[in-house]
């Protein structure tokens, strides 16, 4: 007897096909500055910055992972 569990969530690059836009990355490399706009309805935080230049590279790769996780549970 098989155990099989339900595949809920964490099919990885699904979403692809039905690629809405939740948010924006901006990078103003001349400037030395990155933001990023959450575009969710609702959203706590809509609008992140990093602390200082050094934490941009970390920023700008993980931003949008880390803010959905952080403020819509994805
Ligand atoms: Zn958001």
């Amino acid at each position: 007897m098989t155990a099989t569990t339900a595949r809920a969530r964490g099919a990885p690059g699904r979403a692809a096909s039905s690629q809405r836009i939740t948010g924006l990355l901006a990078i103003d490399a001349d400037k030395g500055r990155a933001h990023y706009e959450c575009y969710r309805p609702g959203c706590p935080k809509p609008r992140e910055e990093p602390i200082r230049p050094s934490a941009i590279a970390p920023f700008i790769s993980g931003i949008k992972a880390r803010h959905l996780a952080q403020y819509h549970g994805e």
